[in-house]
This record gives structure tokens, C-alpha cells and sequence, in this order.
């Protein structure tokens, strides 16, 4: 059975179009009046958007209902398709905190409570009987003030036993104004010994070198070698990995067609830069794990071995796996104790 890493995965965007028509179904949300039946409301949540802009509007929508009493639900139906059906042995969630705390409170009250909702996304996705090993990367967001952004950076560090990592989410194409804020909590975060990932180099608007010396991992970056591939030698040389999401690209329309990422892959293959290949939104897009690996290779732009190699990577870059152990070992001493794992926290020098 071939196992899998997944790197890049939002919460909001996670939830599979079923799930959550049941959802509020069974919560009787008014939303159900709005579509004829599920086949209107699957196809209004899951079609292709113009921009990212529109894209990330939904995830406003999950949102809204992801809150402390409703996310072990969602979570638990999460982790057992993630197990029964994707074969994940890895799974870094993430998300922002701060936009699940109810709107109605005050922005410290609602910074107070993000520690919580951590602790909510922890525990529930620590589920016996489908054994993933996993862990959270907390979104900083180009909506959300400095002050919350940082206490974002401050609680990543505070939680270790459920947060492997920070990101910066809301769309590459609007962090220019404020760069050197992103820069400076990025490189807070870097003084605190957490992981970094970050959406850049996503649209042709998000191509910011200078925030690139401090992700460990690239959220995308398929814009390097597509727009940018002399960057790809100094990519490769600071082992940042590539987070590759291909339905993301059709369903954002930065890319017309899959085919185009055939240039992605071969130019990052021959520069030596690790690709993962990841989700973004499993459940917005109906599309899970395998099949992203699938499709790739169907429509001949990876072969088997690369197909193989972006697995490996996956694994190699996750912030949380105990980089030691294989797969298959990892999976079987799970099976063995009947738990899953705890997450470990790495230090940031084990970036190759
Ligand atoms: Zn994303």
C-alpha cells in the first residue's frame, strides 16, 4: 500500500461537499434553502473561480461554521476519509486560529481564545482508529492586523505538541504594502525555532523574493519556474521544497490547463528542487491525495520514479515526521500501539 504525506492542506478548504451539505442539514442552516438540491450546492461549491480572490471567499463560508462546539465533527470526518481513502500517514493541517473565535468578541478576547481552538484541532484529530500522524501550521492572514498575526507566531510557539509550523495565507498577490511586516514576523518566527512555510510565488502578483530567504518550505511557488527559473539554483541550494497543489491552479485560473506544470516539474527536477504534491483544498475541490498523483501521471507529466521521488519528498520536508523511520515502519509501530503518534517538533537546522 503506497502511503502518503500531506503537506499543504487548509482546514477550511478540507471539508468534502457531502460532509458539509449534511452539515447543514442537520443544523438546519438556512443555507439549505438556497439550492434545489445537493447537485446545485455541490456544483456552486466546487466550480472554478476567475481569481484567487473569489477562491478564498469560500473559505469564509467554511468558516464561519468551523467553531469550538461544531470542529471536532468536522475533523473526525476529515481524518477517518484522509485514512480510509487517501492512505495519508502524514497530514499537517492548517489554518487561522483567530477566524474561528466568534466575530462578536473583542480582538484581545478572541486572541485569548485561539489557544483553545488549538487545542480542539489537536485533540480531535488525534482519532484511534484511523492513525495519521499529525500536526497544525497556524495561518498568519493578510486580513488580520499585526498584533493578531504575531500572537499567531507567539502561540505556534507555546504549542509544540500540536503546532509544527506558521504560514502567511489571503492571497500572494496582496502582501506587498505590508512586506516588511511579513518579513519581520517571519524572521521572529525564525528567532523562535518554528518551522516556516508561506503561499508566495502562487500568482504572477506574488513574486516576492525578498520573503523568500525565510521559508523553509514554498506554499506553491510554481511561479519560480515558471516565471522566475533563475531563482531555481538558490532555491535548491536552501532545500526549500515546493508545495505543488495542481487542481488549485485550474480552480484559481492562474493556470488554463494541467499541462502547463509540465514545465514546473521538469525544469525543478533538473535544478534539484523537492517537490511535494499536496491538496490545498481536498474537499473544495472533490479531489483527494492519490488522484492528484494520479492525474499527474495520466496526463504524462510525471513519470513513476518522479512520481516516487515527490512522495519521498513529501515525507522528507513534513515538519512533524520522525525523518529516522519509513513509511511503512512508522505506519506498523502505530498499528502496533494503537495510537497514533505524537508530533515532534524539529529544529530548524535540519533543513538540508
Ligand atoms: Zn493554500
Amino acid at each position: 500500500m503506497a502511503l502518503y504525506a500531506e503537506l499543504h492542506r487548509h482546514l477550511g478548504g478540507s471539508v468534502v461537499p457531502r460532509v458539509l451539505w449534511r452539515y447543514f442539514q442537520r443544523s438546519e442552516s438556512d443555507l439549505v434553502q438556497r439550492f434545489a438540491d445537493y447537485e446545485a450546492f455541490e456544483e456552486f461549491y466546487t466550480r472554478p473561480r476567475n481569481t484567487l480572490d473569489e477562491y478564498l471567499e469560500l473559505h469564509t463560508l467554511v468558516e464561519k461554521v468551523q467553531t469550538t462546539e461544531t470542529l471536532p465533527y468536522f475533523i473526525f470526518r476529515l481524518m477517518r476519509g484522509a485514512y480510509v481513502f487517501e492512505n495519508l500517514a502524514y497530514l499537517e493541517l492548517r489554518y487561522t486560529p483567530y477566524l474561528r473565535t466568534p466575530e462578536h468578541l473583542s480582538q484581545s478576547e478572541r486572541i485569548e481564545l485561539m489557544q483553545s481552538i488549538v487545542e480542539v484541532v489537536g485533540k480531535a484529530s488525534q482519532v484511534g482508529e484511523y492513525p495519521i500522524v499529525t500536526s497544525q501550521i497556524l495561518c498568519m492572514h493578510t486580513r488580520l492586523p499585526y498584533e493578531v498575526n504575531r500572537a499567531i507566531v507567539d502561540l505556534a510557539a507555546q504549542m509544540p505538541q500540536y503546532v509544527c509550523g506558521i504560514d502567511l495565507a489571503g492571497g500572494d498577490n496582496h502582501y506587498g504594502v505590508r512586506m516588511d511586516e511579513y518579513i519581520e514576523l517571519y524572521s521572529y518566527a525564525r528567532s523562535l525555532g518554528i518551522n516556516t512555510t508561506g503561499h508566495l510565488y502562487e500568482t504572477p502578483d506574488g513574486c516576492h523574493p525578498e520573503l523568500l530567504p525565510y521559508l523553509m518550505r514554498i506554499g506553491h511557488g510554481i511561479q519560480i519556474p515558471l516565471k522566475h527559473p533563475e531563482l531555481l539554483a538558490q532555491v535548491a541550494k536552501q532545500g526549500q521544497c515546493l508545495e505543488v497543489c495542481p487542481t488549485t491552479y485550474l480552480k484559481t485560473g492562474t493556470l488554463q490547463n494541467l499541462h502547463q506544470l509540465k514545465v514546473v516539474f521538469d525544469r525543478c527536477f533538473e535544478a534539484g528542487v523537492d517537490i511535494a504534491i499536496c491538496t490545498d483544498n481536498a474537499g473544495l475541490h472533490n479531489v483527494r491525495l492519490p488522484f492528484e498523483y494520479e492525474t499527474l501521471l495520466t496526463h504524462d507529466i510525471i513519470g513513476f520514479r518522479e512520481l516516487q521521488a515527490c512522495q519521498e519528498a513529501a515525507f522528507r520536508h513534513a515538519f512533524a515526521w520522525k525523518h529516522q523511520q519509513r513509511p511503512e515502519s512508522i505506519l506498523s509501530n502505530i498499528l502496533r500501539a494503537g495510537q497514533p503518534e505524537q508530533p515532534e517538533r524539529l529544529e530548524l537546522n535540519v533543513v538540508r
